[in-house]
């Protein structure tokens, strides 16, 4: 036997795999991992196959194909007026988790601090680690209006080891999105610290009633990594597709990086990324509308059950309490549930480090087709009755 030194606990196998192998073995309802059962635009899916028939099948250049690059550029000018030069300053990453990692990984050396709000995306603990880097972990506070943000308590966790605040905005998995005024205490903090804002945006389009999307790079130009991807926007999670956008000095840190990781993205499914930035983002609309609509079904029938759920105005994901059916460990509710409700779901504790603070949280994902948010709702609220 070789001598091999143990997988770190952030590296061990994470919580949706493991929920997700659970879905497999009881049959249950999943309202654990976070994709859609619902497909993509057609025109998206159409570019993609013509690629693959077309012969387009070899590398892309590491930074990602010019034309996507230039898409990505137009989607943030339109949208938010931030302009990146699609050269220099945009690179395509493997999803929006390489494009994490790889800023951790360029952006921090040995023993810097990474801080995060609690509870946190699992794959910022992972980069983190990889990085040879510390997390520092900014608890988030769980209040019938939802998850609220302290700005003392954040001021309190940067200090002058802290390098990079991996900012997620609407947040996995808690649904908040953050306000402007928030942000802008945020960005204002990490100017006076010179601190880097990775800044995760995958579901910058799924926001809610009067919730709206603010990106950081806004508000802090010149220190912030805007990251997203498809993967959310266009229902095509398993394409793997994502970005990274910051000023150039940043972005050839990024991309220096990401060449040794994946080297570079899927060519046919960048064809597809183009033409979902330039052709579909009018689908992106209803897809919104269908997503609060099923966020609706299924909290208003947690709630008239008796059920507390947390409000969530963006991503694919609310949060409910294992207390409100007489558990306070989510781990084991979430083990029990799977067996007899038939449902799975995400014990929130996997996302913090104050264990004691989220450890009866409990994470549903609503990204799941109508018909299976409603099953989910009644088996749990079946199971409630029974408690
Ligand atoms: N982002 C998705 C979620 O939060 C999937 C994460 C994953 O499986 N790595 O559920």
């Amino acid at each position: 036997m070789v001598n091999l030194a143990p997988i770190p606990d952030e590296l061990g196998e994470s919580i949706f795999s493991q929920m997700a192998a659970l879905a497999t073995t009881t049959g249950a309802v999943n309202l654990g991992q976070g994709f859609p059962d619902g497909a993509g635009p057609s025109a998206m899916l159409a570019a993609a196959n013509e690629a693959v028939d077309a012969g387009l099948n070899q590398y892309a250049p590491s930074i990602g194909l010019k034309p996507l690059r230039e898409q990505i550029a137009a989607q943030r000018a339109d949208r938010y007026g931030t302009r990146y030069n699609p050269d220099t300053e945009i690179v395509v990453t493997a999803g929006a988790t390489e494009a994490i990692t790889a800023a951790v990984m360029a952006l921090c050396e040995p023993g810097d601090e990474v801080a995060m709000f609690e509870p946190y995306f699992d794959s910022y603990a992972a980069a983190t680690k990889m990085a040879q880097a510390t997390r520092r972990a900014i608890p988030l506070t769980a209040t019938p209006a939802g998850f609220e943000f302290d700005p003392t308590v954040f001021a309190d966790a940067l200090n002058d080891r802290t390098r990079v605040l991996i900012f997620n905005s609407p947040h996995n998995p808690t649904g908040k999105v953050f306000t402007v005024d928030e942000m802008r205490e945020i960005a204002r903090l990490c100017a006076e610290r010179d601190v880097i804002i990775i800044s995760d945006e995958v579901y910058e389009y799924l926001t809610y009633d009067d919730a709206r999307h603010v990106p950081m790079a806004t508000l802090a130009p010149e220190r912030t990594v805007s990251v997203s991807g498809i993967g959310k926007t266009f229902s095509a999670t398993g394409w793997r597709v994502g970005w990274a956008c910051a000023p150039e000095p940043i972005v050839a840190k990024i991309a220096s990086v990401k060449q040794f990781l994946s080297f570079t993205v899927n060519t046919p499914f960048q064809i597809g990324a183009t033409t979902a930035l330039r052709d579909c983002l009018n689908w992106v609309e209803s897809l919104r509308i269908s997503l609060q609509s099923r966020r609706d079904v299924l909290t208003r029938a947690l709630r008239d059950a008796g059920i507390n759920v947390y409000p969530t105005s963006g991503s694919y994901f609310l949060q409910t309490d294992a207390r409100s059916f007489g558990e306070e460990d989510g781990m084991a509710f979430c083990l029990d549930i799977a067996h007899k409700a038939g449902v799975v779901a995400v014990p929130s504790v996997a996302f913090y480090d104050h264990v004691d603070t989220g450890r009866h949280l409990i994470r549903l994902a609503f990204c799941k087709d109508e018909a299976t948010v409603k099953e989910g709702a009644e088996r749990l609220i079946k199971y409630h009755r029974s408690r």
